[in-house]
């Protein structure tokens, strides 16, 4: 037994509502690990609203309880705050991170991004895992080491949160807790039916526009570096969101010879939302945290100011720097 979750399971006995929230342009893992703390919660009879500052991708809104998140922060003061995800206190947006700020109630993490926005000084309590798969993972065990019931609803959203973040148990971070896990959960999923809401329902706009987008790959860096752009004109005329758009980076990835592959998805004049996908040595967590970013070693996202031209010419830089 963890002493920290036999702390949890006393201020969770002695809560009557909570708020569960995950990050920005939230993924599979962000999503699944809110929606199963919302279902624990509301399980133990905690009123628990489930926030989220932007849209559920399209992919997971299959998920049971995804029509309950809300984008509105409660009048009343939570009891508990419950935070996945997040890799810092900011990512969960403004208006959440300005309550956490000023709130006296409890404010718990489960995470497993690098720690380097010093998280446990922020958080009353912490559950930081940066080996863990995902933070689905530190949930999990979380309700077993407590011996907390496991229901349908909490096994398919940490399923489908695992699933998410290894690529299909394919990432450096799968390993051997990850397929334990999941051995454990399918008891309660049906694999092909969550990969088909997953993986099987793409909108053909969003295959026209991988299309588009694979055509202008560059390749930087002696071959080392792919970056692609996505433009807002591109997601006007596609009427796609940036949820269609997240999965792109891996065929970048994927080309031979390639180290890093960074996306520049615009978000305004002159600004990109930076995506980093790395193999190899290439720490992709530790480049995006110079940009005031952070993420994970192999994945990983940054804020960029300039034009697309002056991104191709630091990723040079970067590549130059950094590849051995
Ligand atoms: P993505 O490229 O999918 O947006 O992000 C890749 C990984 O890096 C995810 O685990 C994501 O949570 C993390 N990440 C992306 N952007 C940021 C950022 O600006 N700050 C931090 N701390 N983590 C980020
Ligand atoms: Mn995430």
């Amino acid at each position: 037994m963890t002493t920290g979750h036999s702390e949890l399971s006393a201020i969770l006995r002695r809560a009557r509502t909570a708020l569960v929230s995950g990050h920005v342009n939230p993924d599979g893992d962000s999503v699944g690990s809110a929606l199963a703390c919302y279902h624990l919660l509301t399980g133990q009879g905690i009123a628990t609203t489930l926030y989220s500052i932007d849209p559920f991708p399209y992919n997971f809104l299959f998920l049971p309880g995804a029509d309950r998140m809300s984008h509105e922060l409660p009048a009343e003061e939570p009891d508990l705050y419950l935070i996945v995800d997040a890799g810092a206190p900011h990512r969960v947006g403004e208006p959440l991170h300005r309550r956490l700020q000023n709130t006296k109630s409890p404010k718990i993490l489960f995470d497993h991004h690098v720690n380097y926005h010093d998280q446990g000084s922020f958080f009353d309590q912490t559950f930081i895992d940066e080996h863990a798969a995902a933070t689905a993972i530190l949930l999990y065990r979380f309700i077993t080491d407590q011996g907390l019931p496991m229901t349908r609803e909490i096994a398919v959203a940490l399923y489908a949160a695992v699933m998410a973040d290894t690529g299909s148990m394919r990432y450096d971070s799968t390993d051997r807790e990850a397929f334990l896990a999941l051995g454990e959960l399918v008891a309660w999923v049906d694999p092909w039916a969550v990969a088909a809401k997953i993986w099987e329902e793409t909108p053909l706009a969003q295959l026209r526009l991988l299309g588009e987008v694979l055509s202008s790959i560059r390749l930087l860096a002696g071959g080392k570096a792919a970056v692609f752009e996505i433009t807002q004109e591109q997601l006007r005329r596609y009427r796609l969101g940036p949820d269609h758009v997240d999965g792109f980076i891996n065929y970048a990835r994927g080309i031979e010879g390639v180290e890093v592959a960074m996306r520049f998805r615009e978000i305004g004049p002159r600004l990109y939302r930076v995506s980093m996908r790395s193999k190899g040595s290439i720490d992709a967590g530790r480049i995006s945290h110079e940009f005031g970013g952070g993420g994970h070693r192999n994945a990983a996202g940054f804020d960029f100011s300039g034009s697309f031209d002056e991104a191709c010419q630091l990723v040079e830089e970067i590549v130059a720097r950094v590849a051995r």
